[in-house]
C-alpha cells in the first residue's frame, strides 16, 4: 500500500461501473470524496465514502449547479509537485488530489428529445464537472482523469498492479487526450444547440435534407465567426446547391482576380459545366448560346453567355456564380434559363427582382461577402474520420504559364488567358479533370473520371461539340413552333454528337423539333469543319501518363497545353507536342480536387 493516501474525487452522472470502481478503489486505501449522488450511491452499497463538503465546508447550493465548483477541490487538483505549490496549499489547508473521476450530464440526449425547452436545455450544461475534468486533465503530468466508464477497468488494473498507487504516465496521458476530447465534443454540442436557437440563418442554415431526401438532419454553419458569409435573398438552398456555391464562387472570384473581366461559372454537381470571362460575343456565339434577342450585352452578361451556352446540355438548371453586382442584362438571361440558383457579391435592384420571380419565387438567390477569406485549414469528416488539409490557396494567373517545354514557344496573350480559365476551372472540378479553352471561355471540360485519357477524350468531344454548334447548316437550323430552349439543346446535341436517331419514337420524336428536318453532315463534312477548329488552349490537373493525351487533344484544335510534369513519359508527351507544333508549358502545381 502506498505510504500517503491517494484522494479521488468522484462525481459521476452515468453510475456504471460506479461500484466496481469504489470497491477497486477502497481496496487499494484511496480515500474517495464525492459529490451528492455519487455519494449517496456509493455508501448506500456499503463502501466508505465522504462528501465533498467535508473539504469544502460548503453545501451543494442552487439546486446543484454549484457542487464541486470550490479551491479546496481545483487546488488539490491543479497543484504541482513543487514547493511554491505545496507551500500555497499548506496555507490554505488543502490536500493533493491523485485521481478525478467525473462524466458529464447528458446534454446531447436532453436536446435531442422532442420538444425539450429552453430551461430543460440550459439546467444539462454542466459547469464543475467539465471544469473538474479540465483541471485534471491540465495537471495529467500529477492526476489522473477518468471520464468514461470503459477506462475504469485498465485503471483499476495498473492500481492493483501498482503498490504505490501510482498510474503509469502512458495511462495518464491517454486518459487526458480523451479527456480533452470529450469537453471539446461536449462543448461543441452546446455551441450547436445555441446556434441553432440564437443564430438560425445567421451562422446557421438548417437545411432540408443531405445529398438525398434521406439524408436528415442537415444544416450549414460556421464556428468561431458571428455569421456565415453568405445571405439567403431568396429561395432555400439544398445542401448541393451549397457545395455549388462554395465551390464556383471562389472560382470565378479568382478568374475575374487573375484576368480583371467579370468571371461567370455554370455548376453542376460541384464540378463546372462552363466558365469564362466577360469578353464580347460575335454574332455566331449570341447566337449558338441563345442570346441574340438580347440588347447591350453587358460584360458580365456575356461571361454567363458564355459560361452557360459552352455545354448547353450540361448546364441544363446550373448552378449560377457571378464576379460582380449582378445587371439587370445578366438577370434577364438568367431568367430565361433552367437554374437552380446564383450566388454573388450583391445584385442590381431590377436584377433582383426579375430572379426572384423565377422557379414561382423559389429560386435560390444567394448574397456572398466578397471579402470573406475562410480558414486557410479545412476540415471534413468522412465516414466518421476528420481529414484535415490545408486549403488550395494556390494562385493561377498568367505568370503560372513560363517554363515552356516544348520546341514552339510562342505562347500569346489569348492563350494565356485561356490557359488561365482552364486551369482555374480545374483547381474547382473533381478530378481528374481536363479541359479545353478558347475566347476566354472553358469549350469542354472533363471531370471526375478515373482516367486521364477519358478526361481528355471527353473533354476534347465536347469542345467538337461546341464548335460544330457553329456550323452553318446548324445555324440555319428551322424550328417547329413552341419548341423550347432546352428541347432545342437537346436536338442540337443529338445532331452534332452524331447521335441522330435512325428509327422508332426516338427518331420521331427528334424530327417533331424542327420545321425542316436538318440533313446529317457526313463524315468528311464534319472532319473538315473540325479541321477549321484551332488556337484552342488545355489545362490538366496532373501530369499526362501518356502522349495519347497530346494526339487526341490535336484532333481538337489544340495549340497551347498546360500540364504539370512528373511523368516517366515526360519527354513522349512533349515530344507529340512537338510533333504537333504545339507549345507545352510545365504548370509547376498539381490540382487535384475532391
Ligand atoms: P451527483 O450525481 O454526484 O450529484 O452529480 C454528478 C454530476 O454533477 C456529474 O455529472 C458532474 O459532472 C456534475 N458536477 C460536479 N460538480 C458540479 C458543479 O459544481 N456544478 C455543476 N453544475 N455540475 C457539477
Amino acid at each position: 500500500m502506498s505510504e500517503h493516501q491517494k484522494t479521488a474525487i468522484v462525481s459521476v452522472y452515468d453510475k456504471t461501473g460506479l461500484l466496481d470502481l469504489a470497491k477497486g478503489l477502497v481496496e487499494n486505501n484511496v480515500r474517495i470524496l464525492a459529490s451528492g449522488g455519487t455519494a449517496q450511491f456509493i455508501r448506500e452499497s456499503g463502501f466508505p465514502v465522504e462528501d465533498v463538503s467535508t473539504i469544502t465546508h460548503a453545501p451543494e447550493m442552487l439546486g446543484g449547479r454549484v457542487k464541486t465548483l470550490h479551491p479546496a477541490i481545483h487546488g488539490g487538483i491543479l497543484a504541482r509537485n513543487m514547493e511554491s505549490d505545496e507551500q500555497d496549499l499548506k496555507e490554505q489547508g488543502i490536500e493533493k488530489v491523485d485521481f478525478v473521476v467525473c462524466n458529464l450530464y447528458p446534454f446531447k440526449e436532453t436536446v435531442g428529445k422532442i420538444g425539450v425547452t429552453m430551461d430543460e436545455a440550459v439546467e444539462e450544461i454542466d459547469i464543475g464537472g467539465v471544469t473538474l475534468i479540465r483541471a485534471a486533465a491540465k495537471n495529467h503530468c500529477r492526476v489522473t482523469i477518468l471520464s468514461d466508464p470503459e477506462d475504469y477497468a485498465v485503471f483499476l488494473n495498473e492500481l492493483y498492479e501498482n503498490t504505490q498507487g501510482e498510474i503509469s504516465t502512458e495511462l495518464r496521458n491517454k486518459l487526458a487526450l480523451k479527456a480533452f476530447e470529450h469537453t471539446a465534443e461536449y462543448d461543441s454540442v452546446i455551441a450547436d444547440f445555441f446556434r441553432k436557437q440564437y443564430s438560425e440563418d445567421v451562422a446557421q442554415l438548417p437545411l432540408r435534407y443531405g445529398c438525398n431526401p434521406h439524408q436528415k438532419p442537415a444544416q450549414a454553419f460556421i464556428a468561431d465567426r458571428d455569421e456565415l458569409p453568405i445571405k439567403v435573398l431568396c429561395g432555400v438552398p439544398g445542401y448541393i446547391n451549397l457545395l455549388d456555391a462554395f465551390n464556383s464562387w471562389p472560382l470565378v472570384k479568382e478568374v475575374s482576380a487573375s484576368l480583371n473581366l467579370p468571371a461567370a461559372a455554370s455548376f453542376k454537381h460541384v464540378s463546372p459545366a462552363g466558365v469564362a470571362v466577360g469578353l464580347p460575343l460575335t454574332d455566331v456565339e449570341k447566337h449558338i448560346y441563345f442570346v441574340s434577342d438580347v440588347d447591350d450585352l453587358s460584360p458580365l452578361a456575356c461571361a454567363y453567355a458564355r459560361a452557360r451556352g459552352a455545354d448547353r446540355m450540361s448546364s441544363f438548371g446550373d448552378f449560377i456564380a457571378l464576379s460582380n453586382r449582378v445587371d439587370v442584362c445578366t438577370a434577364k438571361i438568367i431568367a430565361k434559363e433552367v437554374s437552380d440558383g446564383v450566388v454573388a457579391p450583391g445584385y442590381e435592384p431590377e436584377a433582383l427582382e426579375i430572379l426572384s420571380k423565377k422557379k414561382n419565387g423559389k429560386y435560390c438567390i444567394l448574397q456572398i461577402d466578397p471579402n470573406y477569406v475562410p480558414e486557410p485549414i479545412e476540415t471534413r469528416q468522412v465516414f466518421g474520420i476528420s481529414l484535415q488539409e490545408k486549403r488550395n490557396d494556390a494562385i493561377i494567373n498568367k505568370s503560372s504559364f513560363k517554363e515552356v517545354v516544348s520546341k514552339n514557344k510562342d505562347l500569346t496573350d489569348q492563350a494565356m488567358i485561356d490557359l488561365t480559365v482552364a486551369t482555374l476551372a480545374l483547381k474547382y472540378t473533381q478530378s481528374n479533370s481536363v479541359c479545353y479553352a478558347r475566347n476566354g471561355m472553358v469549350i469542354g471540360l472533363g471531370a471526375g473520371q478515373q482516367s486521364r485519357i477519358h478526361c481528355t477524350r471527353l473533354a476534347g468531344d465536347k469542345a467538337d461539340n461546341w464548335w460544330l454548334r457553329q456550323h452553318p447548316r446548324v445555324l440555319a437550323f428551322q424550328w417547329a413552333k413552341g419548341v423550347k430552349r432546352p428541347e432545342k439543346s437537346n436536338a442540337i446535341d443529338l445532331y452534332v454528337s452524331n447521335q441522330i436517331p435512325e428509327d422508332g419514337p426516338e427518331k420521331a420524336e427528334y424530327e417533331s423539333k424542327f420545321e425542316a428536318v436538318p440533313t446529317p453532315l457526313t463524315k468528311s463534312e464534319r472532319k473538315d469543319w473540325l479541321s477549321k477548329l484551332n488556337n484552342v488552349s488545355m489545362s490538366s490537373d496532373a501530369f499526362f501518363p501518356f502522349p495519347d493525351n497530346v494526339y487526341r487533344a490535336a484532333r481538337s484544335g489544340v495549340k497551347y497545353i498546360a500540364a504539370p510534369t512528373g511523368s516517366v513519359m515526360d519527354k513522349a508527351v512533349i515530344g507529340a507536342a512537338d510533333s504537333f507544333d504545339i507549345v507545352y508549358v510545365e504548370n509547376p502545381i498539381r490540382l487535384f480536387h475532391h
